[in-house]
């Protein structure tokens, strides 16, 4: 039963049950709190539905497809490579989404105790919220974990006509003949490149000066090289003046006054926004424009209130929900244990190659008043990399406290970028000297002894060989 009108109270009322609050709500109700849940839309969130999940099967296949166009000069010919969508489409429709039903995260969600509301909650105080004219009371916790949308700019004739957020393009059965991404953050280029990989003709463009622009400059260049390599049209630094729609046909005019950017589908791509109205910071006492809501070490926006994932504004990835979900789990029931620190947040773009990053870039620890030194090293001058030759771009970059000889971030950039990242996250979160990971056996030929390489090389500038 998804509406229940018996509870006017509940001891902890969840809004939004997203990856966060999914976790929160299950979690809670099986430790015998009496919980409501409140989902105006899909129980699970935007990462199984339209975000994570069925991207990245997206992309297992369009890197299938660019493994098959290696094969000559390795292993052989290939004498057709026919992509086809609809295995795809079918795989994220049946697989990923059960076309887009959420039923089975309901049950599961029912049976570890909570109760379960479909609808748009508003939050009208600390303590009390509405849904459908009924007020729930939350007598230990409100918990707010209402995620993110597609933050949508403000260009001139965009919003009256039919664009596609990350919603459209993962939802969609059909590709288009073409395509132009506006926004070359993670999202846009895995988006972008899959759909290039699968024959559509894509642009993408960005205000920014280089794509994945919240990397080191460095990521951004073999990318864009990446990009140029497969046909992938890269406009960086674009200001766009208007949009139109007309013929099957969108025309993004830019400021600089040459020819328009013409393509079938539109994918704006430009960052999240938090799902926050005014109406809500005013029922929770805060001020400000509608954004991210302010947190603490504990997850808490106020006494009795809390947030997580998205929402909290710490990092938009599914990783944050549910290292937050169990700070604030652990803080509503009273259990000891660590507060949120972000010093080591790894984030990872699954272009091909992925891109994984942690903790800080050169800049940002320059900025901080960090004494920088960097080692890096080439993947394709590792013996791995030499071996993997076709696909094999990308390096290791160590960003090294050189006081404390602490790794504060590092970038590892190639085949299994994501995975190589492991090793470099424990190093930032754990602090682990970098005269401990010097003196470590590396297995021989990984990608990861890149590693070795980069401190090598950090050595050696720091002796001044
Ligand atoms: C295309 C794409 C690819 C991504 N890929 C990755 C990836 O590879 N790795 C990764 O870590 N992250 C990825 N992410 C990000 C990831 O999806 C989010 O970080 C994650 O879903 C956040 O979880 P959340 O619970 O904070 O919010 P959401 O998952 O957004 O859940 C919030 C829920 O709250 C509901 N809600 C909002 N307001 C109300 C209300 N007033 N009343 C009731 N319900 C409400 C919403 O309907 C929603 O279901 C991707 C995102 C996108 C868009």
């Amino acid at each position: 039963m998804e509406r229940m009108s018996q509870h006017t109270s509940a001891d902890v009322i969840v809004v939004g049950l997203g990856v966060a609050g999914e976790s929160i709500g299950g979690q809670l109700a099986k430790a015998g709190l009496d919980v409501v849940g409140i989902e105006s839309e899909l129980v699970g969130g935007e990462c199984p539905y339209w975000g994570c999940i069925p991207s990245k099967m997206m992309i297992r296949a369009a890197n299938l497809l660019a493994e098959a166009r290696r094969i000559p000069g390795m292993a052989g010919s290939v004498s057709d490579i026919s992509p086809d969508w609809s295995p795809v489409a079918e795989r994220i429709r049946k697989e990923a989404t059960d076309t887009w039903d959420d039923t089975v995260a309901v049950e599961r969600f029912q049976d570890a105790g909570g109760h379960f509301i479909r609808g748009q909650a508003k939050i009208l105080d600390t303590k009390r919220v509405e849904i459908d004219g009924q007020v729930i009371e939350a007598r230990k916790a409100l918990v707010i974990t209402t995620g993110t949308a597609a933050s949508i700019p403000p260009i001139p004739g965009l919003k009256d006509t039919p664009y596609w957020t990350n919603r459209e393009a993962i939802a969609t059965e059909t590709l288009p003949k073409s395509l132009l991404v506006i926004g070359a953050g993670a999202i846009g280029c895995e988006i972008g490149q899959t759909f290039a990989r699968f024959g559509v003709d894509v642009t993408i463009a960005d205000a920014a000066d280089r794509v994945l622009p919240l990397e080191e400059p460095d990521s951004s260049k073999v990318i864009a090289d990446v990009f140029e390599k497969e046909g992938i049209g890269v406009r960086v630094g674009l200001g766009i003046e208007r949009v139109e729609h007309s013929d099957n046909e969108f025309r993004v005019f830019t400021k600089d006054g040459g020819d328009p950017l013409v393509a079938e589908k539109l994918l704006i791509a430009t960052g999240r926004r938090a799902r926050v109205d005014e109406q809500t910071l005013t029922s929770l006492g805060l001020s400000g424009k509608p954004g991210p809501l302010p947190v603490d070490d504990r997850l808490r926006v106020t006494d009795g209130v809390w947030a997580a994932g998205d929402v909290a504004g710490k990092g938009a990835f599914t990783h944050v929900a549910t290292y937050h979900a169990d700070i604030v789990v652990r803080d509503i029931l009273g259990q000891p244990g660590p507060a949120a620190q972000y010093h080591a947040l790894p984030r990872v773009s699954f272009t091909d190659p992925e891109v994984g990053s942690v903790g800080l870039t050169e800049s940002q620890a320059r900025e901080q008043g960090i004494s920088v030194a960097t080692g890096s090293a080439q993947t394709a001058s590792s013996s791995r990399g030499w071996i993997h030759k076709a696909g094999n771009e990308g390096f290791i970059k160590l960003v090294v406290d050189a006081d404390q000889d602490i790794i504060v971030g590092a970038t590892s950039i190639g085949p299994c970028g994501g995975e190589v990242l492991s090793a470099l996250s424990v190093a930032v979160h754990a602090r682990v000297p970098v005269s401990t990971l010097e003196s470590m056996i590396y297995a021989y030929p990984t990608f990861h002894r890149g590693i070795q390489d980069a401190i090598r090389h950090l050595r050696a500038d720091q002796n001044g060989k």
